[in-house]
């Protein structure tokens, strides 16, 4: 799974990280509720830790901002000890879980894969990036409130970069996710379809968010 730990103990979150990463999941740690919030937003994670007393933004804030834009991620909420009014704020702004400090690795663990078994229920969440905007329920892609009229190739490849937007993503890492495992097609196939998407999510904006990364790839930009 990919997870986001927002964590400014640094020995706690490098703690946090070593041990998550050992369970085979991929850790991304945020300092502070700001850059929290900001990667939650423009990645796509399967479970947040979110601590609650935060610099810049505490984790009551970052927890109600991401449900207030209908990010439904879940969020497994940090609390300090005795906190019994951290528990109720935390489940009331949108929380799925506590935990209380000091916790125990293993039960965090048994806890992260439990609320990501139950997902996020409500409403898969929405792809954002810049002005971008996939909706993968209702299958609608739009930029600055323009729809955009896509095929189901082209809406999976562009769900693909959105999910790793500002990464260099492997155009072997794209064949497999977008076609299949046994694709014995060209790989020239991705090339074609990265030029149709540019001239439907890009050309029509005067953007190039869709990037060549030489030698590796292609990158989905963030930020203009
Ligand atoms: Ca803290």
């Amino acid at each position: 799974m990919r997870l986001l730990v927002v964590e400014d103990e640094v020995k706690l979150a490098s703690y946090l990280k070593r041990g998550l990463e050992a369970d085979g999941h991929a850790v991304d740690i945020a300092g502070d509720g700001e850059e929290g919030l900001w990667l939650a937003r423009n990645q796509s994670y399967d479970v947040i830790v979110l601590d609650i007393m935060l610099p810049k933004r505490n984790g009551f804030q970052v927890c109600a901002d991401l449900r207030g834009e209908s990010n439904w991620t879940p969020i497994l909420m940090l609390t300090a000890k005795d906190g019994e009014f951290d528990i109720e704020e935390a489940l009331d702004t949108g929380a799925d879980d506590y935990l209380t400090k000091p916790f125990s690795f293993v039960v965090l663990s048994a806890r992260i894969r439990a609320i990501a078994r139950r997902g996020a229920p409500e409403r898969p969440a929405v792809l954002e990036v810049d002005d971008l905007r996939l909706d993968p329920a209702a299958h609608t892609v739009e930029r600055g409130g323009t729809e955009i009229k896509v095929t189901a190739k082209e809406f999976s490849l562009l769900e693909f970069l959105m999910r790793h937007s500002g990464e260099a993503v492997r155009k072997t890492n794209i064949l497999n996710a977008v076609w299949d495992w046994d694709f014995e097609g060209d790989s020239n196939v991705v090339e074609v379809y990265i030029g149709y998407l540019r001239r439907k999510i890009d050309d029509p904006f005067d953007r190039a968010s869709i990037e060549t990364v030489r030698g590796v790839g292609y990158r989905l930009r963030v930020g203009r």
